[in-house]
C-alpha cells in the first residue's frame, strides 16, 4: 500500500515548526530527499506560474521549501512549466506572481521553450497515440510534481495528474502542431470551434481571453484562425452563453488525462518522480483562467508521495470530507455538507482519471496517510 505523507494546513502553536512551511519543510526531511534524487543531478520543480489575474497558485515560499531541501543534498533544482500563454508574456506572469530566481532560489525556466513547441513525441496509449513532451521535461532526469489541487471547468478535479497531463505537454508540437499537444486531450476530430450566433451576447471575453489572438470580431461576427488556434478550450471555458463549441467526449477526455500522463511518467526512470499536492486555496477553476474565485472550501494541508495515483486518491478522498464554504460558489451552488463538492460545481466525473490512472499502471489508489500531526 503506497505511504501518503500529510501535513495539516492549520496551525495552533507561534512556532516556525507549526506553520505551512515549516511543516513543508519537515515532510521533506520525513520522506528523505536523498532517496529520490542525487548529489549535482538536474531536478525540475515543476509547478503552473498563473495567469495575471489568477494568483492563487502555489505561493513562492513553498517551491523556495522544495529548491532548499533539493539543494541540502546537493541536487540542482530549477523550477519550470510549460508554455500557456506567449511565452515572454508567461515569464513575465511568473514574475508578477513573485516566482523569480530570486524568490524561489533557483532558476526559473520554461519547459518547451519560448515558443511552447520544443516538445518530442512519446507513445502515449490507445486515445492519443503519441503525445509531444516537453522537451526539458522529457530530458531531465528527475521531477519534483507540484500540484495546486483545485477544481476545473473541464476536468472537474485537477492535482497531479493533470498538471502532469496537461502541464508536462506543450501546446504544439514543431511539426504536427495541436493534434500532437494538449489540443488533442480537449477536442475531438478537427476540433472546429462552433460559434453559435443566436446565443452570443458579444461580451468579448472569448476574444481577449485566447492566448493566441485567434479569435477576432468583425461587423459584430466571429472570426477564428483555425490555423493558429492550439485547442486549449479556454474561449469555450469563459463563454457564459455558451455560444461556443469545441468537439468535446468528456470520458475520452479524462482517460486521455492519465494516458498524457503515463507518457510524461515514462520519460523518467522508477523511483525518479516525487509528487507534492497542495490542498490550499481550493478554487473552482485552473490557474490559468484570468481570475482566481474565492476557495471553495478551507484549506486543508500539504501531501507528499511518491505515487502519483494515491496522492490524487488521498486528495480526491480530503476533499469529499470538506466541508463547503459560505460566500462562495458552492455555496451559490446550494452545495452542502456530505456533497462532492467539485462534482457539484462542475458536474464532471472527475474520478475516471485516478481510475484510469491506476488501470494504465501509474499506482496504486490504496494509500495510508502519514501524518505529521
Ligand atoms: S464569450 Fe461567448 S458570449 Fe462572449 S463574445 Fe464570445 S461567444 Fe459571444
Ligand atoms: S481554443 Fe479558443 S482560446 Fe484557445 S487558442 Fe483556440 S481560439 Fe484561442
Amino acid at each position: 500500500m503506497a505511504k501518503v505523507f500529510f501535513a495539516s494546513a492549520r496551525s495552533q502553536k507561534w512556532k516556525y515548526e507549526e506553520s505551512m512551511p515549516g511543516r513543508l519543510e519537515q515532510l521533506l526531511t520525513q520522506i528523505g530527499m536523498m532517496n529520490y534524487f542525487s548529489p549535482d543531478e538536474w531536478v525540475a520543480v515543476k509547478t503552473h506560474f498563473g495567469s495575471d489575474g489568477a494568483h492563487r497558485i502555489i505561493r513562492p515560499t513553498f517551491l523556495r521549501k522544495v529548491v532548499e531541501a533539493l539543494r541540502k543534498i546537493g541536487a540542482k533544482p530549477f523550477v519550470t512549466d510549460t508554455v500557456r500563454i506567449k511565452g515572454l508574456d508567461y515569464l513575465d506572469v511568473a514574475n508578477g506572481n513573485g516566482i523569480n530566481h530570486l524568490s524561489v532560489g533557483a532558476p526559473v525556466i520554461l519547459a518547451d521553450g519560448l515558443y511552447g513547441r520544443d516538445s518530442l513525441m512519446v507513445k502515449a496509449g490507445d486515445i492519443l497515440g503519441e503525445i509531444a513532451v516537453a522537451s526539458v521535461i522529457h530530458d531531465v532526469p528527475a521531477m519534483v510534481v507540484c500540484s495546486h489541487v483545485k477544481g476545473h471547468i473541464n476536468a472537474g478535479y485537477a492535482g497531479a495528474i493533470k498538471n502532469l497531463a496537461m502541464g508536462g505537454v506543450s501546446a504544439s508540437h514543431r511539426t504536427c502542431g495541436w493534434k500532437c499537444g494538449r489540443g488533442a486531450m480537449h477536442t475531438i476530430g478537427e476540433g472546429e470551434l462552433v460559434w453559435d450566433a443566436d446565443k452570443c451576447e458579444l461580451c468579448y471575453q472569448c476574444r481577449d481571453v485566447c492566448p493566441l489572438d485567434a479569435i477576432s470580431f468583425e461587423e459584430e461576427k466571429l472570426v477564428w484562425n483555425g490555423d493558429i488556434c492550439w485547442r486549449c478550450g479556454r474561449c469555450e471555458r469563459v463563454c457564459q452563453s455558451e455560444s461556443l463549441t469545441l468537439p468535446a467526449d468528456i470520458g475520452r477526455f479524462m482517460r486521455s488525462l492519465a494516458e498524457a500522463a503515463r507518457a510524461v511518467v515514462s520519460t523518467f526512470e522508477p523511483g525518479k518522480i516525487l509528487y507534492i499536492n497542495f490542498l490550499t486555496e481550493i478554487q473552482p477553476e485552473c490557474d490559468c483562467m484570468p481570475t482566481a474565485d474565492v476557495p471553495v472550501m478551507q484549506d486543508l494541508g500539504i501531501l507528499v508521495s511518491e505515487d502519483v495515483v494515491a496522492i490524487e486518491q488521498a486528495s480526491m478522498d480530503m476533499l469529499l470530507a470538506a466541508s463547503p464554504l459560505p460566500a462562495s460558489l458552492a455555496h451559490d451552488k446550494g452545495l452542502k455538507e456530505g456533497d462532492d463538492i467539485l462534482a457539484g460545481l462542475h458536474g464532471r466525473p472527475y474520478r475516471l482519471q485516478v481510475e484510469e490512472a491506476e488501470r494504465l499502471g501509474l499506482g496504486s489508489r490504496g494509500y495510508e496517510i502519514v501524518s505529521l500531526d
